[in-house]
């Protein structure tokens, strides 16, 4: 398997190519610039190695508790962390749930410490408006979340494809 490093790298090496593509396909320089952002989350931070205790992990630093109940439920390289769609799809709903929760319960305390007068339905009503808004950015989003996640699964992929590769050729010479 590509260490954390290699796979770093990875995501870095193929981010002209990211861009250049999104562009071209696009021509908009706001939406290459959100989903080449997206990409590099996706790649570094959001990826598929949530699964275990890996660099990725370590970057949600103070806050990366959030992802051990993740690592708990999938076993490392699942379908559900590593396979196309379905990973990246679980972890934007996963992260969702805990944006909204945290939401709540600052908003619970924010009313009890200045009586701040907000409530969930107003956050939703806000999450709705952003949502039908933004079509166009949320998609590219998630194009750049998807893009960086399968940049990991694809070379863990190809990584364990050629280490098989290489000792079915070592059994064969002795
Ligand atoms: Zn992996």
């Amino acid at each position: 398997m590509p260490s954390g490093r290699t796979h770093d790298q990875i995501t870095l090496w193929c981010l002209p190519l990211v861009i250049g593509i999104t562009y071209g396909l696009t021509r908009s320089p706001v939406i290459t610039a959100i989903t080449t952002i997206a990409y590099l989350v996706g790649g570094l931070m959001l990826g598929p190695d949530l699964d275990i205790h890996s660099i990725q992990y370590k970057r949600w630093g103070p806050i990366r508790w959030i992802w051990l109940p993740y690592q708990i439920a999938l076993p490392h390289r699942s379908r559900f962390s590593h396979g196309p769609l379905i990973g990246t799809a679980l972890r934007v709903i996963y992260l969702a749930v805990w944006i909204a929760l945290l939401g709540l319960i600052s908003v619970e305390i924010l009313n009890a410490l200045w009586d701040a007068q907000l409530s969930s339905s107003s956050l939703s009503n806000t999450f709705v408006y952003l949502i039908n808004h933004y079509l166009t950015e949320w998609f590219a989003i998630l194009i750049g979340l998807e893009i960086g996640a399968m940049s990991h699964s694809i070379s863990d992929f190809m990584s364990s494809y050629f280490t098989r590769k290489k000792r079915r050729q070592k059994k064969r010479r002795h």
